[in-house]
């Protein structure tokens, strides 16, 4: 195995798990955690939720398992190239989307909205509290018991009010500290793969036309090159010849600016890393087309009327099966229902009242750790269950 550089995360300076447990034996403190995030339920469920396609609509759109494979992929292609903790990168990358919740940004549009009086709803801080709190597997703990540095990676953003609740892990946004390397490099990662594959579904889906992204340059300039070298090759092929380059200019563009950073900042270890600038960037220009290539999508993807209106059904969907819930507890499946004790947004700690009574907003809480675990299909079931007057079936 390579030799990791002296600024990576390792097995000897991780700050380790909340509760301490052995050493793994033949596999790293980081491979566990991968292990962990793939044997998990949520994992799981992300093979039925929303990338921006539902489900249903067809069989070779990405979904949010496939999004978290590719952005593993890219991640740890990167990180291999930097010396940098691939375990690590991977855990991040898999565990990222796990607080997703069904119909993808609608959908956590939708939950926040609905949370608005209780502390919100968003879907990277409700990562950690799946990893944190919500997975219920092991004998010794609840949640998965990452190390920090996985956690780290999971938490790419938060607000100083919920920063303060979470202990070690929000820190960093109190004291304007960045992240591991590695982390920053899946957050790229992540930007690489939906950018990207966004296109290829987009392609497919005939929402956006070869001729629309002939006005992208980052499109443009690669299809150029895949015409010329091959004149013959036919959609798909040219397609995907395209997309391949993109993400080959991203992903290496990503390694020399990073390097570049990581260089002038003359970064020695960790600590560097969490107190120097951000070190993984784009340079500036390919952060500009990337840039281009985001504002093309919202346009003609994810604010196309076909994809709107999908979310317009998300948002009554979710609306719907919140405001259900919340006026009456007893449609909650019981375990739900008793575990509303622990409604803190940021996980361990209970924000229950000194009697120990259930607030509302833990009450809220646990309404929403619900509906965000649900996949889309069981969220449009669940919603035919209780509003549908002619669905007899319980
Ligand atoms: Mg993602």
């Amino acid at each position: 195995m390579t030799e990791l550089v002296p600024y990576a995360v390792s097995e000897q300076n991780t700050r380790g798990r909340c509760v301490r447990e052995d050493a793994p034996s033949g596999r790293s403190e980081f491979q566990r955690d991968r292990d962990r995030i793939i044997h998990s339920t949520a994992f799981r469920r992300l093979e039925y939720k929303t990338q921006v396609f539902v489900n249903h609509e067809g069989d070779l759109f990405r979904t949010r398992l496939t999004h978290s494979i590719e952005v593993a992929q890219i991640a740890r292609s990167i990180a291999r190239r930097l010396r940098l903790n691939e375990d690590l990168v991977e855990a991040i990358s898999l565990a990222h989307d796990l607080g997703h919740t069904p119909f993808g940004h609608a959908g956590q549009d939708a939950l926040n909205a609905c949370m608005k009086d209780f502390g919100g709803f968003e879907h990277n801080l409700q990562s950690l509290r799946v990893v944190d709190v919500l997975e219920e597997r092991y004998a010794d703990f609840d949640g998965l018991n990452l190390c920090f540095e996985t956690r780290e990676g999971i938490l790419k953003h938060c607000s100083p009010a919920n920063a303060a609740r979470l202990g070690e892990v929000g820190e960093r946004f109190l004291k304007q500290q960045r992240p591991s390397l590695e982390a920053q490099i899946a957050n790229f990662a992540d930007e690489i793969a939906y950018n990207n594959h966004d296109v290829d579904d987009g392609l497919r889906s005939g929402l956006v036309t070869l001729e629309q992204l002939a006005s992208v340059k980052l499109f443009a300039d690669h299809l150029d090159i895949v015409r010329k070298a091959y004149p013959a090759l036919g959609d798909r092929r040219l397609i995907h010849e395209t997309i391949r380059r993109m993400i080959n200019t991203l992903s290496t563009d990503l390694l020399l600016e990073t390097e570049k950073n990581i260089q002038t900042r003359a970064v020695q270890n960790i600590a560097g890393v969490r107190a120097a600038p951000p070190l993984a960037a784009f340079s500036a220009e390919i952060h500009e087309q990337q840039r281009e290539l985001k504002s093309f999508l919202l346009t003609h993807l994810y604010r196309h009327y076909r994809v709107m209106r999908m979310s317009t059904k998300a948002h009554r969907i979710i609306s719907d099966l919140f405001r259900a819930f919340m006026d009456d507890s007893r449609l909650l499946p019981p375990q739900f229902q008793q575990r509303s004790g622990n409604g803190n947004v940021v996980g361990r700690m209970p924000s229950s009242n000194l009697q120990g009574q259930q607030t509302e907003a833990d009450f809220a809480r646990a309404v929403s750790d619900y509906i965000a675990g649900m996949t889309d299909r069981y969220a449009i079931r669940e919603h035919r269950r209780i509003f549908a007057v002619e669905e007899i079936q319980i």
